[in-house]
């Protein structure tokens, strides 16, 4: 071989070793993104702490922070139950409920909105998803964690629905709950709310406006609290406890008490708990609906509660969210787009916990 055509070859075959060596490499690539933090696939507890965050530029990083660490609490907790040996979906949905209701920082035991004449009066539900068995209070003032309440109309009463003095009496009776005093529940924050509702109800009634048609639309921050859980049996649980509507009538009750409406669980299905504006929530049927989507039509949790929420009329003043749970450990966490935010959050078998309050994951 002469002398040119062999320099010829070694030029060529440096040429392919480049190119390969390019192609192989993420040389012709553009850099990667940086990842944002996986989102689990799977949980065994999902919480809500309502629908009720302000738009986002403003809720100050110190107040996040305060909402978070309630809602990493609420989980760890719910968490604990379920890994106790007999621990069940419904000790963790209690668990995680009554850490929200004691915080203060929710819509929900101590935290509970004020009613028009200035009084709390709270609402909850819990429902098993083996037998289907199910309880709720309703319009209680003087017991410390309603959720507790309800569950004990569940396993210790032949009824679903109790309310006011009755339910009180009945939980009390029972020993399951603590008795507070109703001032337990006042909060300068609520407080404060309920004033500038009055207030502006007073200015429309002057105005010679027509009373808002929905109960409480002076006050689109929803913040209810609610779980739902599946234990190591795969049974499922799901719970809601609230304060209502800041300045709704006395003796008004909404979807969170009403099985179906605000709670629903069902091994067969998922296990739901929603929060909004609980009249509609009710006339909807939200949370059966999304269970009966998921049974009957064989939907995904994220399917069927994006389909039944969309499926709602707009509420411009914000409709709600809901959170859902399968016995598969699939999830989903969804709210209306004129919703700002919804603290939540949910913890996966090994203990990963994922919080979040605005779009960082629909
Ligand atoms: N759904 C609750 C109610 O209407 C309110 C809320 O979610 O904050 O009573």
């Amino acid at each position: 071989m002469t002398r040119v055509p062999k320099l010829l070859l070694l030029f060529l075959l440096i040429g392919l070793c480049l190119l390969i060596g390019f192609l192989t490499t993420d040389g012709c690539k553009a850099p990667e993104p940086p990842q944002k933090a996986a989102v689990p696939e799977k949980a065994v507890l999902v919480i809500h702490g309502g629908a009720g965050a302000p738009p986002a530029n403003e809720l100050p990083q110190a107040e996040r922070k305060k909402y978070k660490k309630v809602l990493e609490d609420a989980l760890r907790q719910g968490y604990k139950a379920l890994q106790k040996e007999k621990g069940t979906s419904l000790d963790a949905v209690v668990a995680a409920i009554e850490v929200m209701e004691n915080s203060g920082v929710f819509n929900a035991g101590k935290g509970a909105v004020f009613t028009h004449e200035g009084r709390n009066e709270l609402d909850a539900s819990i429902m098993e998803g083996k037998h289907k068995m199910a309880g709720a209070v309703a319009g209680v003032t003087r017991l410390k964690n309603p959720i507790r309440a309800a569950r004990a109309v569940m396993e210790k009463s032949p009824h679903v629905l109790m309310i006011g003095d009755g339910a009180e009496r009945f939980a009390l009776s029972l020993k399951v709950v603590e008795e507070v005093n109703p001032v337990y529940f006042w909060t300068e924050e609520r407080w404060k709310e309920l004033q500038k509702a009055l207030k502006k109800e007073e200015m429309q009634k002057n105005q010679g406006k027509r009373l808002p048609r929905k109960a409480g639309a002076t006050d689109r921050h929803f913040g209810t609290v609610g779980a739902v859980a599946l234990d190591n049996n795969g049974n499922l649980a799901a719970g809601t406890s609230t304060g209502g509507l800041t300045n709704k009538r006395h003796g008004r009750v909404g979807d969170s008490p009403i099985i179906g409406a605000g709670t629903y669980a069902d091994n067969q299905a998922c296990a739901v708990s929603c929060t909004g504006h609980g009249e509609t929530f009710i006339r909807h049927a939200v949370a059966h609906d999304i269970a009966a989507r998921v049974q009957y039509k064989r939907l995904s949790v994220a399917r069927a509660v994006a389909e039944v929420l969309d499926g709602i009329p707009e509420e411009k003043d914000g409709l709600g969210g809901v959170i859902a749970l399968d016995r598969q450990g699939s999830w989903a966490m969804h709210y209306d787009q004129h919703t700002d935010g919804m603290f939540r959050g949910c913890i996966t078998k090994d203990g990963k916990i994922s919080l979040w309050i605005y779009q960082d994951k629909e």
